[in-house]
């Protein structure tokens, strides 16, 4: 069940200078079930960065289906998805939180800085919203 994972791709990098611009510390591939690209353990988060066509973007343009082999790219999507299923219940199990970025979210670097910025609040903010509910 071994499977070549390219590393440090484009899209990769752009999600990483993303969340680095957001003032985020995180690490990279580490031993976590489905090898996440981003770990930001402050946050008991990871972050998968998924290619659209290989995890199958719903309503995506770049998730098309190609018109030959169709049995075995079917197989093959069926598999993908399956994997992905499994590692997310997985990593839930585990406490992490799952964030995904497609591919095609990484051509705009403003909306996807805008969109991450959601899923980590500063930590002023945080913290107000902490100070607020326990007091
Ligand atoms: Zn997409």
């Amino acid at each position: 069940m071994s499977r070549i994972k390219a590393r440090d791709t484009g899209p990769e990098l752009i999600v990483r200078s993303a969340l680095h611009g957001l003032g985020l510390r995180f690490r990279v591939h580490t031993p976590l079930p489905g090898h996440p690209d981003v770990t930001l353990r402050k946050w008991t988060t990871v972050v998968f960065v998924h290619g659209c066509f290989w995890h199958r973007h719903l309503k995506c343009q770049y998730a098309y289906k190609p018109k030959s082999r169709v049995a075995f790219w079917r197989a093959k999507f069926q598999a993908n998805i399956a994997r992905d299923v499994f590692v997310r219940q997985k990593l839930t199990s585990l406490g992490w939180r799952i964030v995904v970025v497609w591919e095609c979210q990484t051509k705009d670097l403003n909306r996807l800085v805008a969109s991450l910025s959601k899923q980590f609040p500063r930590e002023h903010a945080a913290k107000q919203i902490h100070c607020r509910t326990i007091s």
